[in-house]
Formats: structure tokens, C-alpha cells, sequence
């Protein structure tokens, strides 16, 4: 990371998964919103000034979605846009199809929306890769109708990316809806809307560079989707998110949306370039270490690693300034092990000794040969507590 903003204690920030920094020009972005009043739904003039600030974010957003303007809903982030569209699209009839390796925001909300009917949800496996076993949809098509089909883009544990095509095809052939939580490839990789053809995709700006606590669903036009928003009121967001808008939040997003777009390949060679020197780094040093979905297409920025016997807290913990992450960071607190590992077939020992890093658009090469150092140091260190402390 950038010195100058981790000047006080000089971290290595390699947790993009978990948040990005701010973007200076989201930053600006925000702070020009907040100094200024004005509800983006009043009349007067300074109304019209706040709404122009959301106009804009919305077509930042749009340009780097290639959607249009009018198909984005904002929300406080991919949480509720993935809460929404799945009890959204679970009113039609039919099943919800996911994958066991999504994101809890994903997993929770279709075992919440199907409680009490454990038929209308079917989970997809993975290989020991990560990549999703696409087998068995023809026969769950086949046997039953679907309401939606929701698999991620990029895995937040791993970067394993899948690719949509054949699933939106086979999908939408079968009157199923499709849904994407790409909240980990928006703004890493570049996203085509009219190619990629869902439905629904849900995002949240600070992945990207943005804000925390806004994000955003895109719905496609004449999607036939039940009219269920979450929260209902003053009709906000045409209906499909009532409330005052985050200005502030939705024009840093905007920003943010913007910056990413406009060095989105050069910058996804780049990132992947650190990231291969992060793990030639970390097998020389730390033999027997394992890369998590290596044999699958990943996201540039993002290795999780595990060191076999190597408790991952106890790993973290002896590098306090570098800032990585065991396994989820949204679920971390959580004593359970990574469901995405164990879907894998990793053991839970395995689960239990992975780590994240994760890098993005202030990374820099210093930030992978100080993270490279401090991370052989901490499982070197972590090893001889082990031994030291192992039965004789
Ligand atoms: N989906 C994925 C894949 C994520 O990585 C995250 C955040 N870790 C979310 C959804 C939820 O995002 P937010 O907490 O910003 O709502």
C-alpha cells in the first residue's frame, strides 16, 4: 500500500477482499457530497444538485457495467442487493439454484426465503479446484421448475472464477431467471452486461475503491420479477428500495466505479503479476505450503494459501503489520471452518490453516516482498512454538 497512507504504522494492506481503500477520487467525491445539502428528491434547486450527483454515479456505474442507467437500484451494499433478488425472484415459482461455496450473504438469505421447504433450494458442488460442477443442471432442470439460478463470479475466499455462459443458457431455457453476486469482479475484471446476459448481478462499492455500506443491484430491463422490495416507502429508487438516498455514498461509489474502469487491464496485469510473485515467494520459502483453486481460472489479486499444521490465526498473529485474512473476514469470529475449503474437500485442519491475501490498486511490489518476508517469518516462528511446545 502506498506509504503515505499507512504512514503511522507502515502496514502491508493485503486484504482487498475484505475492504479496498478509498480511492482518492471516491474520497473527493464523498466529501464534495457531504459539504453540501440537499435530498436528492427535493425540488429546489439544491434537491436537483444532489440528485445530479446520484444522475452522475449512475451513469459512472452504468459505463463500467455497460448497462443502462436506468436498470441500477442502489442499495447499503451486495447484502441486501443479494437479499433482494433472491426473495424477489423466490416469489415466482420454483426453486432457487445456487452453489455451496457463496458467499453467506448468498447462502443465509436462500436457506432464510426456503425455510421450511428444503426441496426449492439445491446447492451445486465443487471440485477440488473450486470450479462449479455444472453436471448436475440438466437434471435439475429436468425434474423441476426454477426460479432462479444465482452463482458468483469470483469466490471471495479463493478468486475462483466461473463462467456464466453455460449456465445463463441453460437457465434461461428453462424460464429461470439468473443472478450473479459479483461483488468480487466488479472493478478487477471487466464485466459486459450485454455478453454476460443475467438478470440480476449485485455489487458493493468498497471492493472497488468505493465507500463502505453502498452497492447496488442491477436489474435488467422487462425482467419479469415479482415486485417485493425490502423496504417500502416514499418509492425511492423506482420503487425497489425506499428511502432517502446516500448521496454522499452513491457518488463516491460513482467515482470509484470510474477510476476502476479506466485502468480495469492494465491494472488486472499488474495486480496478477504481484500476486504470481506473492506465491513464487511464499512455495519458495514455506515448503509443503499449498495454493487453494490453482488449477482453476482466478482473479488476479487474490491467493489463498494454506500451511499445512499452521494454525492461520496463529500465522496472523505473528505478522501484526501485515493486514491479511483467515479464510472470510465477513465470517470471521465465526470458530467455524471455511465452508468454501470444506466444499473443496479440504479437511478442516487444511481450512483452519489457510490464508488470504488479497491485492489490489495500491499494491506494490515492496508491499509483496515485505508481505513474502513476514509471512515465512510468521509460519517459521509459528513452527518452532509448535515444536516447542509438542509432546515429547
Ligand atoms: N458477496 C461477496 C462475494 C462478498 O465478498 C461480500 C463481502 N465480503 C458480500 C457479498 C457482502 O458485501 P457487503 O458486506 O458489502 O454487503
Amino acid at each position: 500500500m502506498a506509504e503515505a497512507r499507512a504512514a503511522e504504522v507502515d502496514i502491508v494492506y493485503l486484504d482487498y477482499n475484505a475492504t479496498a481503500p478509498l480511492r482518492p477520487e471516491a474520497l473527493d467525491a464523498t466529501l464534495a457530497a457531504l459539504n453540501s445539502v440537499g435530498n436528492a428528491s427535493s425540488m429546489h434547486h439544491l434537491g436537483r444538485d444532489a440528485a445530479a450527483r446520484v444522475d452522475a454515479a449512475r451513469r459512472q456505474l452504468a459505463g463500467l457495467l455497460n448497462c443502462s442507467t436506468g436498470e441500477i437500484i442502489f442499495t447499503s451494499g451486495a447484502t441486501e442487493a443479494n437479499n433482494l433478488a433472491l426473495r424477489a425472484a423466490y416469489a415466482r415459482s420454483g426453486a432457487l439454484v445456487t452453489t455451496a461455496v457463496e458467499h453467506p450473504a448468498i447462502l443465509e438469505t436462500a436457506r432464510a426465503v426456503t425455510e421450511g421447504e428444503p426441496d426449492s433450494l439445491v446447492l451445486l458442488p465443487v471440485d477440488g479446484d473450486g470450479a462449479v460442477d455444472l453436471e448436475p443442471l440438466d437434471g435439475i432442470f429436468r425434474e423441476r421448475q426454477v426460479a432462479l439460478v444465482s452463482v458468483m463470479l469470483a469466490n471471495n475466499e479463493t478468486g475462483v472464477l466461473t463462467d456464466l455462459t453455460p449456465i445463463v443458457k441453460a437457465a434461461h431455457e428453462a424460464g429461470a431467471l439468473v443472478h450473479t453476486d459479483a461483488t468480487q469482479y466488479v472493478g478487477r475484471l471487466p464485466v459486459d452486461l450485454d455478453v454476460l446476459d443475467v438478470d440480476l448481478l449485485s455489487l458493493s462499492a468498497h471492493k472497488f475503491g468505493g465507500p463502505q455500506g453502498v452497492g447496488a443491484l442491477f436489474l435488467r430491463r422487462g425482467t419479469s420479477l415479482p415486485h417485493r422490495p425490502l423496504l417500502v416507502g416514499g418509492g425511492h429508487e423506482r420503487g425497489w428500495r425506499a428511502g432517502t438516498l446516500n448521496v454522499a455514498g452513491i457518488a463516491g461509489l460513482g467515482a470509484a466505479a470510474e477510476a476502476a474502469g479506466l485502468k480495469l487491464q492494465s491494472e488486472s496485469a499488474r495486480v496478477s503479476d504481484l500476486r504470481n510473485a506473492l506465491e513464487v515467494g511464499l512455495t519458495a520459502r514455506v515448503p509443503g505450503c499449498r495454493i487453494n483453486g490453482a488449477g482453476a481460472p482466478r482473479l488476479p489479486g487474490v491467493t489463498s494459501i494454506t500451511f499445512p499444521g499452521m494454525p492461520a490465526d496463529a500465522v496472523l498473529a505473528a505478522m501484526p503489520y501485515v493486514a491479511a485474512s483467515d479464510g472470510s473476514a465477513c465470517s470471521s469470529g465465526a470458530p467455524t471452518p471455511s465452508h468454501v475449503l470444506l466444499a473443496m474437500g479440504r479437511t478442516r485442519d487444511d481450512a483452519d490453516s489457510t490464508v488470504r491475501f488479497s491485492l489490489g490498486y495500491d499494491t506494490t511490489r515492496r508491499d509483496i516482498e515485505r508481505g513474502v518476508d513476514a509471512a515465512a517469518e510468521a509460519v517459521a516462528q509459528v513452527r518452532s512454538v509448535l515444536a516447542a511446545t509438542a509432546e515429547p
